[in-house]
């Protein structure tokens, strides 16, 4: 019996993790849950599978649910703010950490459960791409097993060599061929991506997921961190991690080797096939996701990314390569800039221009240290921040989704 931490269980991963975990319950038995605010959704999640801990990120919801669970005479005990996220990420009493917060709220959590030496299984890209080598070495230093759950990188990780060692070359492997779905706007005109809406930006046409990883796959700016992820987890050069669109999103990813064989996984789109893969890995249990129906699928197609139409792409290989801190800062300003355009303050075209300003005027540093990383982070959301308010406001738009 394994016990499980899923920090973010009520967001789109989360709920997936319990839906594997569900079908399982003679392997797995949850041990904390923990959300941000959503009271509701955690409250229902404690009933169900009576965890030892939930915790709330915001202090005030997580009031609130230690009083509901108590008159409902449950015995979770109810933790809040960031210590408790951390404390329940590395106790010693759970064996493996969901990491499924989205953002940089979920660095430091994710980062506690690797230095408790944890199975983490990893969603939560922000954490990576903000830390990189950082928090490989952590990985190293305290012998936590770090299996990935974005889509794409589970794929690569499922066709690699079994006994991948971080050396691409050494194992025979020239590249790794990330897919990108090209998301909703891969064929809308170019003059029409001014006025898009969020409801429309959040409308994926193959992924059911958060907003914000949402608007991500819109702008392509999802596949830059991807693409920075993969070079922090195999050992890669950025020039070694090709994006190929590849709009049905049924090949999650691929690997080429020096033979000339390129190796790849096909699925459903349905994210409990890598996290049933990460929990149980290296064994094979169901996940719930039917058979892929090739015939249904009939065409795999295959395109070149246009940076043009997705500059965010072109901007996150620019972080990777200029390194150190640059890459928490592209990170810091997406996120504002993504919540500037869900909230209607922004105009879609003006996420790229909100970051690449950033990185220009930003001075980027080292990332030798977590206080360093987190400085720059704070140095350019307070940057992308002022760079919106002296922006024109969005086009009147439809709010919200
Ligand atoms: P979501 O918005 O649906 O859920 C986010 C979760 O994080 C919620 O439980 C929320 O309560 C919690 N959270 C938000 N802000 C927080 C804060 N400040 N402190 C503590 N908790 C907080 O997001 P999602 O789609 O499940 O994505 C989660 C992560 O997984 C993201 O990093 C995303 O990039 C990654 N990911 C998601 C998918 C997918 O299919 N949804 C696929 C690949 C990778
Ligand atoms: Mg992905």
């Amino acid at each position: 019996m394994k016990t499980i931490t899923i920090l973010g269980s009520t967001g789109s991963i989360g709920l997936s993790t319990l839906n594997v975990v569900n079908r399982h319950v003679d392997q797995y038995r949850v041990f904390a849950l923990t959300a941000n605010s959503q009271v509701d959704r955690l409250y229902d999640q404690c009933l169900q599978h009576k965890p030892r801990y939930a915790v709330m990120a915001d202090a005030n919801a997580a009031e609130q649910l230690s009083e509901r669970l108590q008159s409902a005479a449950n015995d979770t005990q109810v933790l809040s703010g960031i210590e408790g996220l951390k404390e329940v990420a590395a106790h010693p009493d759970c064996d493996y950490v969901m990491a499924a917060i989205v953002g940089a709220a979920g660095l430091l959590p994710t980062l506690a459960a690797v230095q408790a030496g944890k199975r983490v299984l990893l969603a939560n890209k922000e954490a990576l791409v903000m830390s990189g080598q950082l928090f490989m070495d952590e990985v190293a230093k305290h012998g936590a097993e770090l299996l990935p759950i974005d889509s794409e990188h589970n794929a690569v990780f499922q066709c690699m060599p079994d006994r991948f060692n971080g050396e691409l070359a050494v194992n025979g492997v020239r590249k790794v061929l990330l897919t990108a779905s090209g998301g909703p706007f891969r064929t809308t005109p170019i003059s029409e991506l001014a006025t898009v809406t969020p409801a429309q930006a959040v409308a994926h046409p193959n992924w059911e997921m958060g907003k914000k990883i949402s608007v991500d796959s819109a702008t392509m700016m999802n596949k830059g961190l991807e693409v920075i992820e993969a070079c922090w987890l195999f050992n890669a050069n950025p020039d070694q991690v090709q994006v190929v669109m590849h709009p049905q999103s049924v090949i999650h990813s691929m690997v080429e080797y020096a033979d000339g064989s390129i190796l790849a996984q096909l699925g459903r789109p349905d994210m409990r096939t890598p996290i049933a893969h990460a929990l149980a890995w290296p064994a094979r249990i169901n996940s719930g996701v039917e058979s892929l129906d090739l015939f249904a699928v009939a065409q795999l197609n295959f395109e070149a990314p246009d940076l043009q139409r997705f500059p965010c792409l072109r901007l996150a290989y620019e972080a990777i390569k200029t390194g150190g801190t640059m890459s928490a800062i592209l990170n810091a300003a997406n996120e504002v800039a993504v919540d500037a355009f869900l909230s209607g303050t922004i105009a879609f075209t003006n996420i790229p221009r909100v970051i690449e300003t950033v990185m220009q005027q930003l001075e980027h540093h080292p990332a030798d240290s977590l206080d360093v990383i987190l400085a720059d982070d704070a140095a350019a959301r307070s940057m992308a921040l002022n760079v919106i308010s002296g922006l024109n406001p969005a086009a009147p738009q439809q709010v919200g989704c």
